[in-house]
């Protein structure tokens, strides 16, 4: 079993996706290549993607029909990931939705970012297509539309 070097952390500390897991046991794997068992859990590992700046990944899973030529998560400034919360999934053979809350905090401000997202399984992997966010169709990324998200204030 091929282990990646990381820094020591009590197994019980949750992965960044918010799922009772250690991160290798859950998000790690899949950023290692591994296939997602469903659109979920692609959707989860996308999200500790972004919390890990992992470019390469997101772009990976992305559809190539609707994947961008490149990703800039450098915007400035940088959302920071605060946790996720998966409210829905649904599966129909090769296509599936999944509806989530994702909290961050960009500039000093506490955002809250509510997407459905729509996957796609080709060859026996999930890939993000596009998804909606609070009703508005969007074919962006969360992190490129952080800005235009309203936010949920005290
Ligand atoms: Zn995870």
């Amino acid at each position: 079993m091929k282990r990646r070097a990381v820094k020591a952390s009590p197994v019980a500390q949750p992965c960044f996706c918010g799922r009772p897991l250690a991160y290798d046991a859950c998000c790690g794997a899949l950023h290692a290549g591994q296939p997602a068992a469903d659109a979920e859990s692609l959707m989860r590992s996308r999200y500790s993607a972004y919390v890990l700046g992992l470019n390469d990944y997101l772009l990976a899973t992305w559809h190539v029909d609707t994947r961008p030529a490149a990703l800039d998560l450098g915007a400035d400034p940088l959302p920071k990931w605060l946790g996720l919360e998966v409210k829905a999934h649904t599966q129909s053979g090769d296509s599936a939705t999944v509806e989530f809350v994702a909290r961050y905090r960009v500039g000093g401000r506490a955002q809250r970012l509510h997407e459905v997202s729509r996957f796609l399984r080709e060859d026996g992997r999930w890939y993000y297509l596009d998804g909606e966010i609070d009703g508005a169709a969007s074919q962006a990324s969360a992190a490129a539309t952080a800005t235009t998200i309203q936010g949920v204030g005290p």
